[in-house]
């Protein structure tokens, strides 16, 4: 995308100055409901919601606006924006199955992807098959008769594992079958799955977009038709959109997305660079580095890479990954990553010390997001706290 065509949307694209007092920041409609003139008028918003507003649980002009520059940003017709990245992940897949339908996804998404795939939909009679997804064959291979979606999450945000988005659209549309991903990692600047013929792009908003640890969110995105479709039934059903002032936060996340992801991603550069020569470090995982697996099928899919990376590192004993992780004196220990603050996550945290096997390196994985501090005030945090494995 153009940095013209860019800018244009962060700055102009769903604004409309000239109805609020050309005020440059736009406003906050905190309304739940819209008055009508006539019973002809009222009556007319009734037959097509998607059409106009009447109340907030449907559409609202604040929301609206972020809707139309996430879908620009995605390129594609439409988006809906959510109170939640897991509302999204909700919403891309429950309209579109019914009892007795499969789905493939990719292995270990989103973890809240799976409850809903491994405790949910099981209870409704739908069914799913995990695969290694990193070959578009063995997605393939695993396409039953009843099969609807194929579920996935690229780059996955723990090892960044990839698929290829071109020639798993290609072999899904043959065969009739919706493709979603998660595209939360690569934010809407560095992946836009659309162009690769994915059909709904999902966000968890409360990363990149808002980009400031202050919301949950989320963002769906796809074709006007599939938009409306959920909109019309499981969106107002489950009443899981965006508040207004929730969506204004997002809005203006948006508009330092591509400056905030910039620095991250220089940041990020070095800090994975000083990590692999590390003698501590076994291995650092990150799309982007030319010694990633799959490096050449990520530089083909996106234009960039953002502050996660996951490493590692050499040692048989966990209380050394404690020590290391509870020493860091500006990295703060955290769930989620997209804000300013540079965030660490051991592997072994969702573990007990009984179930640790120094022989599975993804014990001895820590994920880092590297966030908007400054590099060396990183760097040197980083490296006083591998003193401790
Ligand atoms: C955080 C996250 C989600 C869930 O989003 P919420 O906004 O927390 O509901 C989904 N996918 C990925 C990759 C995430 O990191």
């Amino acid at each position: 995308m153009e940095s013209f065509e860019l800018s244009y949307i962060l700055n102009e694209l769903g604004e409309h100055r000239e109805n609020y007092f050309q005020a440059i920041a736009p406003p906050i409609v905190q309304t739940s409901n819209f008055a009508f003139a006539t019973v002809e008028e009222m009556r007319r918003r009734f037959q097509d919601e998607f059409g106009g507003y009447i109340y907030s649980r449907g559409l609202n002009p604040t929301v609206d606006m972020l809707r139309k520059k996430l879908a620009a940003l995605e390129q594609t017709e439409d988006a809906l924006a959510l109170n939640s990245g897991a509302s999204a992940i909700f919403l891309s897949v429950f309209p579109f199955v019914k009892q007795g339908d499969h789905i493939v996804s990719v292995q270990q998404p989103y973890s809240w992807a799976q409850k809903l795939f491994n405790d949910v939909l099981p209870r409704f009679g739908v069914h799913t098959t995990y695969v290694d997804a990193r070959q578009a064959e063995t997605v393939n291979a695993a396409i039953q008769e009843n099969t609807r979606i194929i579920y996935l999450e690229s780059p996955n945000s723990w090892d960044f594992a990839i698929q290829d988005l071109r020639a798993i659209a290609s072999l899904a549309k043959e065969k009739n079958i919706l493709t979603v991903i998660d595209n939360s990692y690569s934010s809407p600047c560095f992946q836009k799955p659309a162009v690769f013929g994915i059909d709904l792009v999902l966000h968890s908003a409360t990363k990149y977009i808002s980009g400031h640890s202050d919301t949950v969110a989320g963002v769906l995105c796809g074709p006007h038709a599939l938009i409306k479709q959920i909109f019309n039934l499981e969106y107002l059903t489950a009443g899981t959109g965006i508040q207004p002032f929730n969506a204004w936060m997002l809005l203006r996340g948006l508009r330092t997305l591509p400056a905030r992801l910039e620095r991250i991603e220089k940041t990020t550069r070095m800090l994975v660079d000083a990590m692999k020569h590390h003698p501590k470090v076994e291995q650092v995982l990150f799309p982007l580095d030319p010694d990633f697996p799959q490096y050449e099928l990520a530089r083909k899919q996106m234009s960039g890479a953002c502050g996660l990376f996951s490493f590692v590192v050499r040692t048989s004993d966990p209380y050394r990954i404690e020590a290391f992780c509870n020493s860091l004196k500006h990295i703060l220990m955290a769930v989620s990553w997209g804000g300013y603050e540079s965030l660490i996550i051991p592997r072994m945290a969702g573990m007990t010390i009984e179930e640790f096997n120094p022989d599975d390196p993804v014990h001895r994985m820590v994920r880092m997001y590297v966030g908007l501090e400054d590099a060396d005030y990183l760097l040197g945090d980083l490296m006083q706290a591998m003193e401790h494995l």
